[in-house]
């Protein structure tokens, strides 16, 4: 966030959302995986030897810190030579969720960014697991959507929807809607008033129909294209270390745990990727589970992306679809990624995290390293066996309490009305707020203290700042949040749901843990320990932790983290003692899935479908000068390129909001083949930029950028631009399209 915009004395409440949200199973699998090698359809993967080095990988793994783990998986993994192959039913759909491309606020760094165009599009990537040996087989819905955070209000609505296509088979219970977090996505769809806000535009605006419907009806469309595909098949799981790519961005708090030093890691860099096959071989898709924040594109980028999770997903796809000519889905999903980041770092974190000023290669080096490593693990899979199955409720976290047994000896507890503290506003490292006076570390004793000894804080702004809040802050100070000096009490001003969905999947001897918001490296540690204590003797062998998953609650923060409030201790919304009761919640949900016992709803998620939130105006009409006509190409690209170089033209056009050009595209790349032009890239491809620009009143610009990859090949291209413009008199709305000169390409 920039300086300036703070300039004004009167802080707009979204300055201080700064980064809304802003492992420990250490495997490599060990065998290649005898019912797949020969159905291979990614011929193009130089695979390792993977048989020769397995002896070695198990030694290695069964000394890696997390080893309570390791050393079941080893042995199950052993005992499920043999399985039959066609053990489960298994469908993949993906569909494109991409809201406005325009005039919307962009959620996640909660900097006020707003969305001026797409550099490629968001997705909904969805997977239907069943049991096939059985008629009436359990069935699961998993969901991965290139989104900021899921919220209640999406995840409701996608369970009515499917109710209307297939009644009770798909539920609030056994689907799970997931997020990788993405900080370039749309914002404006949750129904509650904090997400409302860190996602406001320039005009404050902070919903938006549009974007929320574009969401709901993408993802149904990915879970109804998976149901289409069900078919009977095989699963198959890998682990492997991804090491050197992800760094803790709170050592500090990190360090604070009373077993830090018993890791060899202060990140968890398994990587887990489960791969999904058709009964004859062909790959269905794969889901990869990787702890990061995909902050690689910075608080000042502008377009719409999925970030370095959607570059490894599009390049997953592209390697892994083979020739079948069948679906294949790719989802680069998040995990405990609380306290992760890439350790490269982005174009505009704070000083000692930078990366790249050049903002693509931060997220294709990102990207890269994961899908590098999605490679090497896609033969090592080994078979996945036993029951679907799924036990999941509503909780209400006001008023919860939690059992001593949870509390490391502190005696039950009961949790905190949620409120964000001081150093939430400082935001992480990835994505600094640079308001004067806020810093991590703000606890409630040293508040004062460091009042006096911090620089920064002498500033004007800074106890301007401090002046302001430190109304509220005394007003609504709470015992209850023990360290933390309350900046904003959400939930006694009724800013945030405090129903909050808990679920477990359990996926043969996989047990995943859906979190309502983003636990840090050690609570994942803790929470995978709590829920394979008591699933262990019963099958599974692998515990998975997706964060940010049907709801978002904040983060989560272990006791020892919470007291050195920094930014993820700040932004544990219910006290020191939140982890402690995800935990006992999903201890409960483990035990009762072991012993087939059923759980109920202790609260009712509100439904706030009917309540009109305020947003934006819509596009009243487009304007263009007279002597022009739509598609025109205002500035036509150079008559040759090198390879590297970024070819551009300019168009113009109308305003995105028209039509959101759903599964279709902005812009075209073209290449002359064969006496014809045919498509060689869209907006959905990395490479491509499509800038919306707006000029006087009603008059449009579209700026199409192509950076040219060093894989293209020599030829002949041309640049196209496809909107939609507003008639100021029908209000109808119509096509339009314009063509560049072609250009060669060396
Ligand atoms: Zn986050």
């Amino acid at each position: 966030m920039a300086t300036s915009s703070i300039a004004s004395p009167l802080l707009r409440p979204s300055m201080l959302l700064i980064s809304i949200c802003t492992a420990a199973l250490g495997l490599t699998a060990c065998e290649t995986d005898s019912t797949e090698a020969a159905s291979l359809q990614a011929d193009s993967i130089q695979s390792a030897s993977v048989q020769s080095d397995s002896a070695q990988t198990i030694t290695e793994n069964t000394s890696s810190s997390d080893s309570s783990v390791t050393l079941n998986h080893s042995a199950s993994a052993m005992s499920m030579r043999g399985m039959p192959t066609s053990q489960y039913l298994v469908g993949s759909g993906k569909a494109d969720i991409t809201g406005a491309a325009a005039e919307t606020g962009m959620f996640g760094y909660a900097s006020g960014q707003v969305v001026q165009g797409i550099n490629d599009r968001l997705y909904s990537h969805a997977f239907i697991i069943g049991e096939a040996d059985k008629n009436d087989g359990k069935r699961v819905v998993y969901v991965s959507a290139d989104m900021g955070a899921m919220f209640t209000a999406v995840k409701l609505e996608v369970i009515k929807r499917l109710q209307k296509y297939y009644g009770e088979l798909y539920n609030d219970d056994n689907v799970m809607l997931t997020t990788t977090h993405t900080h370039v996505g749309n914002a404006g769809y949750s129904h509650q008033q904090l997400y409302q806000i860190a996602s406001t535009d320039d005009t404050l605006s902070g919903y938006s129909s549009q974007n929320f419907n574009a969401i709901v009806n993408g993802i149904v469309t990915s879970i109804k294209r998976a149901h289409d595909t069900l078919t009977p098949g095989t699963l198959s799981l890998a682990q492997g270390e991804l090491k050197g790519a992800t760094l803790n961005r709170s050592e500090f708090a990190y360090n604070n745990n009373v077993d830090a030093k018993d890791f060899d890691s202060n990140v968890n860099q398994t990587m887990t990727q489960l791969r999904l096959n058709a009964a004859d071989g062909t790959p269905v898709g794969l889901i990869n589970w990787f702890a990061l924040h995909p902050t690689s594109f910075s608080n000042q980028f502008m377009h719409l992306s999925a970030d370095n999770k959607g570059f490894a997903q599009r390049g997953a796809e592209k390697i892994f679809a083979g020739k079948s000519g069948k679906p294949f889905v790719a989802a680069f999903a998040n995990a405990d990624e609380g306290d992760v980041l890439a350790a490269g770092g982005n174009a505009n974190s704070k000083p000692g995290y930078q990366g790249s000023d050049n903002e693509w290669e931060n997220v294709s080096r990102d990207g890269q390293l994961q899908l590098d490593k999605a490679i090497e693990l896609w033969n090592r899979g080994v078979p996945v066996a036993g029951p679907v199955d799924v036990r999941a409720r509503w909780v209400d976290l006001k008023g919860y309490q939690v059992d001593g047994k949870f509390t490391n000896g502190a005696g039950n507890k009961v949790l905190c009305m949620p409120a964000r503290g001081y150093s939430f506003a400082a935001g992480g490292e990835n994505g600094p707020s640079n308001i004067p006076g806020m810093y991590e570390g703000m606890t409630r004793e040293n508040f004062r203290i460091n009042d006096d000894i911090n620089k920064v804080d002498q500033s004007f702004l800074g106890s301007l700042t401090r002046g302001a809040f430190g109304i509220v802050s005394t007003v609504s100070q709470d015992d209850c949040q023990a360290e933390k000096q309350v900046l904003l009490p959400t939930g006694s001003w009724g800013w945030i749901n405090t129903q909050q969905p808990v679920q477990l999947m359990r996926i043969g001897n996989i047990a995943l843990v859906a979190i309502p918001g983003e636990p840090t490296t050690m609570v994942g540690r803790r929470m995978r320990a709590a829920v394979l204590a008591q699933l262990k003797d019963s099958g599974v062998d692998t515990v998975i932790i997706n964060g940010l998953a049907n709801n978002y609650s904040g983060y989560l923060s272990t006791r020892e983290e919470f007291a050195t409030q920094h930014y993820e201790g700040a932004s544990t919304e219910y006290g020191p003692y939140q982890a402690a009761a995800y935990i006992q919640e999903y201890t409960q949900l483990a035990e009762a899935l072991r012993d087939g016992i059923e759980v109920y709803d202790s609260a009712t998620p509100p439904d706030r479908s009917g309540k009109s939130f305020s947003e934006r105006p819509g596009v009243v009409f487009d304007d263009k000068p007279l002597n022009q006509s739509w598609g025109q190409t205002l500035t036509q690209p150079k008559a040759s390129y090198q390879k590297g170089q970024v070819a551009t033209a300019v168009f113009r056009g109308a305003h995105p909001k028209n039509n959101l050009r759903t599964e279709d595209s902005f812009l075209k790349v073209q290449r002359f083949e064969n006496g014809q032009w045919v498509d060689y890239l869209s907006d959905s491809d990395f490479e491509t930029t499509y800038t919306w620009k707006r000029e006087g009143a009603a008059y449009s610009k579209a700026i199409i950028d192509w950076r040219i990859g060093n894989d293209t090949p020599a030829g002949t291209y041309r640049l196209t631009h496809q909107g939609d413009w507003k008639s100021g008199w029908t209000r109808k709305i119509k096509p339009y399209s314009g063509v560049s000169n072609s250009f060669s390409v060396q």
